[in-house]
């Protein structure tokens, strides 16, 4: 494995050599949540990653206390960074995680260092924080402490339940600091979250933390991605993914269409031709042009679902929500998809 010398992720142009081989501890725990996969600790040497281009986003650094995901889905676009460790990039990267032990100590310090001017930091941004891996290692909690401690504005966008267990802190945080958390339901249809997101808590348990976050004052977001070409777009299944959005009093809905860029493409596309192959040759044309969906169909997805949503009583993100939302929200108008640095949670 590439330990040495690691960037963050290349493509997000974080600090180089985060860790060196001989800090690599590497365990297995013969439970069956974490059996077949594999962590390796890792002491980092850096944890705020900046941001190329931040100028197109809505925050400009980052911070990722995890690589590597145990909830799997196929589309996952972070799968390419697992490339960068010589780890594989389909299995690998939902069974081999990184952990940077250290996390919570070393965000501390940097946010004590007087070149630090207290930047908004989004977490979730590459691959998700609330893992189960979380559930052992238990790093969130020492991380939004050091922010609550600092009163530096933060936001976290997950598919983990496990944020539920952190509730206390999000709110001390949130009465000294911005806080915005969004959680990602592209769809409700369960049959189409086993197969895809098989690693995830359903939409409906996602939901659930929607409700109970906002129940406790801390208002929450849905990121509604990703909304999947021919088999998450019918008009009923957005309809019904915006109305359970609704009942569980999210503040904003952001729909964002599904894109394959390389790593998660031909992840996707494997998948794609052992449940749908009738629709391979569809999705072959729809990605002809690259990593994106046509921008006539991004804008009828996002027209579709700002209408249920004002039908619903959900208005479209305000600017101080989008703001909170650490992910498509940074683009110039909600169908003009840039590349980002950023997975779909
Ligand atoms: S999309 Fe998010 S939750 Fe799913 S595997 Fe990737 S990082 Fe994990």
């Amino acid at each position: 494995m590439r330990w040495d010398n690691l960037a963050e992720d290349p493509g997000t142009g974080g600090d180089s050599a985060l860790f060196g081989t001989s800090a690599v501890t590497t365990r297995t725990f013969d439970t069956p949540e974490f059996r077949g996969i594999t962590f390796h600790e890792v002491r980092a040497r850096s944890i705020l990653n900046r941001v190329p281009g931040a100028s197109r986003m809505p925050f400009e650094w980052t911070v990722n206390p995890y690589r590597g995901c145990t909830h799997a889905c196929v589309y996952c676009f972070a799968r390419r960074t697992h490339s960068y460790l010589d780890l594989d990039t389909g299995l690998g990267f939902d069974s081999q995680i990184v952990v940077k032990v250290n996390a919570p100590e070393l965000l501390r310090r940097q946010l004590a260092s007087r070149r630090w001017q207290g930047a908004h930091v989004a977490m979730g941004t590459n691959v998700d924080c609330y893992q189960r891996a979380e559930g052992r290692y238990r790093l969130m909690p020492g991380i939004l402490q050091a922010l609550r401690d600092h009163a530096n504005p933060f936001s976290v966008l997950t598919k983990g339940t496990l944020i539920l267990r952190d509730l206390d802190l999000l709110r001390q945080a949130a009465d000294v600091t911005e806080v915005g958390i969004s959680v990602s339901v592209g769809f409700t249809d369960p049959e189409l979250w086993r197969t895809v997101e098989p690693g995830t808590p359903s939409p409906e348990r996602r939901l659930g933390v929607v409700r109970a976050l906002t129940g406790a004052g801390i208002g929450c977001g849905v990121l509604m991605a990703p909304v999947i070409p021919f088999l998450g777009d019918r008009p009923e299944q957005l309809r019904a993914t915006v109305r359970a959005i609704a009942a569980a009093g999210a503040t904003s809905v952001t729909p964002l269409v599904l894109h394959l860029r390389p790593g998660a493409r031909e992840w996707f596309m494997s998948w794609l031709r052992a449940h749908h192959p009738h629709l391979v040759e569809r999705y072959e044309r729809m990605y002809a042009e690259g990593a994106y969906a046509p921008k006539w169909y991004q804008r009828r997805v996002t027209r579709q679902v700002h209408e249920l949503a004002a039908e619903y009583g959900i208005g479209p993100a305000s600017p101080r929500s989008r703001r909170a939302l650490p992910e498509p929200a940074a683009q110039e108008a909600p169908v003009t998809l840039e590349p980002t640095q950023l997975t779909l949670l």
